[in-house]
């Protein structure tokens, strides 16, 4: 059916390599729209937030990059799947665009059966994402504190009001359930939740860490539930507990 075919924006300013896969796209059946540049794909999605289900962004965009581009999608609260597309090989770009909210990175040049195998993966993550490497069985529904969330369903409620979380946050938040009460290093959480093997400094796991305690803390500057272990990482606990003594 027309009507329902997903809608996936472009955001290339290489006419030919955004045609060459507009072209493989259509031929999945989804609809399509390209556009050049940045400011182009914003006024797009602030128009109708919902009008596309997923963006494919490139970062070297003229005028305003890929990650600034992002960046604002997400600050306007739209959590769109994002899968940018760079020529950069630097892991610190790769981690930078996880940082600023896209879902995921691929590199160009690129087999096309990846990204379509991506594409496909994104727009269907909303029912089952990919589960970080099991610990700790938890249910479909995790309770603590204030909060309730439904892995299953994806809903999340703090004081019964509804809060939407990214894919990577709900990745996260289900990991540290999965082992609850372990110290969790971020070089762990790095590889089992973002899948990066990776030793370069990021605030990626910090940052994501931040914003589960103004989702969930009461008093986020004074986390029970994430807590920081001076020099080792984070843990997560259900019942609220004191952060550790600092010193
Ligand atoms: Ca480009």
């Amino acid at each position: 059916m027309e009507s329902s075919a997903k809608h996936i924006l472009i955001v290339e300013d290489e006419q030919h390599l955004a045609q060459g896969i507009r072209f493989n796209l259509d031929a999945e059946g989804y609809r399509v729209t390209v556009v050049g540049d940045g400011p182009s794909a914003l006024r797009l999605v602030r128009a109708d937030p919902t009008a596309v289900d997923l963006i494919i962004l490139d970062l070297m965009l003229p005028g305003m990059s890929g990650y600034a581009v992002c960046e604002q999608i997400r600050q306007a609260g739209n959590d769109v799947p994002i899968l940018i597309l760079s020529a950069r090989t630097l892991t610190e770009d790769r981690i930078r665009g996880l940082d600023v909210g896209a879902d995921q990175y691929l590199q160009k040049p690129f087999e096309l059966e990846e990204l379509l195998a991506m594409v496909r993966n994104l727009l269907t993550r909303r029912g089952r994402f990919k589960l970080p490497a099991a610990g700790k069985k938890v249910g479909d529904v995790l309770e603590f504190g204030r909060a309730r969330v439904n892995f299953d369903t994806f809903e999340v409620t703090v004081d019964g009001k509804r809060l939407r979380l990214t894919p990577m946050e709900l990745k996260l938040l289900r990991f540290f359930a999965e082992h609850e009460g372990s110290v969790l290093s971020r070089n762990q959480l790095l590889d089992a939740v973002w899948g990066l093997k990776s030793t370069v400094v990021t605030r990626t796991v910090d940052n994501f860490v931040m914003r589960l305690r103004k989702y969930f803390e009461a008093d986020p500057a004074r986390p029970r539930h994430f807590l920081s272990v001076r020099g080792a990482g984070y843990r997560f606990v259900a019942e609220a507990e004191e952060e550790e003594a600092p010193g």
